[in-house]
């Protein structure tokens, strides 16, 4: 047993409650793990001292088919076969069985990264948002991010990662970096699709054109404004303007027009390819 999206503001439990005690009370012993939702990671979660004992998943619900959003998170496991069982005894961490990889968003690009207006997405700091009673100057709510709320909560004010966590991996959906190398302002449209499937038929996965093929062989399936892109991605230079109020964060590719300040992708390691894990 676990919660799911645990740190977002609307259903949440850190949304309502300071500890999993709070919630749980004596059943809190039975909770293994905790879903870590799209606007949190690793680093967020391990500030929090009583999760450190926990499994996180990375595995948020995609709300809609399109390959945007299907399984732009996953968790890896250590495991015998695929079965029920196994997968169980791997969130557990017993018989050997354990989760080996997170792999999700950047925490900014989630809908409640930072707190923000849900009508007009302006953003605020935390003490603007209180000074204001968490109401918008358009009349509206602001609701409070996953960053700021983990910020209240949190033990440590730097990640202390127990030995058991795996490494997390950061991944932007291919069809998102590829609208932007096209110059196209959604990920839904007709060009975008039509690079997408020539890259994923060469390549047989996201994941694979992401982090694993070799550039010159991307190089020559698409156009050189996509492989650029990746390139971008890859040498961690895509710049992430975080989400808020139920709106995605956005990406931008790095420009020659002067300095970008570009949010940082976590660990230092660089992420080169998921077969290193
Ligand atoms: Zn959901
Ligand atoms: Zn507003």
């Amino acid at each position: 047993i676990g919660p799911a999206h645990a740190f977002t503001p609307w259903t949440a439990l850190y949304a309502y409650r300071p500890s999993l005690e709070s919630c749980y009370g004596d059943l809190t012993s039975y909770i293994s793990f905790v879903e870590l939702g799209l606007s949190a990671d690793t680093d967020y979660a391990d500030t929090i001292q009583e999760l450190h004992r926990l499994t996180f998943l990375t595995n948020s619900d995609c709300h809609s088919p399109h390959p945007v959003r299907l399984a732009r998170e996953f968790t890896r496991f250590e495991v015998g076969d695929a079965t029920f069982t196994e997968i169980k005894k791997a969130i557990l961490r017993t018989g050997g069985n354990k989760p080996v990889l997170n792999v999700g968003l950047p925490p900014q690009e989630g809908k409640y990264n930072e707190s923000a207006c849900i009508s007009c997405f302006t953003h605020y700091t935390l003490d603007e948002a209180i000074k204001r009673r968490w109401k918008c100057s358009c009349g509206k709510r602001i609701k409070k991010g996953v960053r700021d709320r983990i910020g209240e909560i949190a033990t440590f004010k730097e990640p202390q990662h127990p030995a058991h966590r795996p490494p997390y991996v950061y991944l932007i959906p291919l069809s998102e970096i590829i609208a932007k190398a096209l110059g196209q302002h959604t990920p839904f449209t007709q060009s975008v699709t039509k690079r997408w499937d020539e890259l994923i038929t060469a390549f047989g996965s996201e994941i694979n054109v992401l982090l694993d093929a070799d550039l010159g062989e991307v190089a020559r399936v698409t156009v050189p404004a996509i492989t650029s892109a990746i390139q971008a991605f890859r040498d961690h230079k895509v710049i992430i303007i975080p989400g808020g109020g139920g709106k995605y964060g956005t990406i931008e590719l790095p420009t020659d027009d002067g300095p970008v300040v570009p949010v940082s992708l976590g660990p230092k390691n660089s992420q080169t390819s998921l077969l290193d894990y």
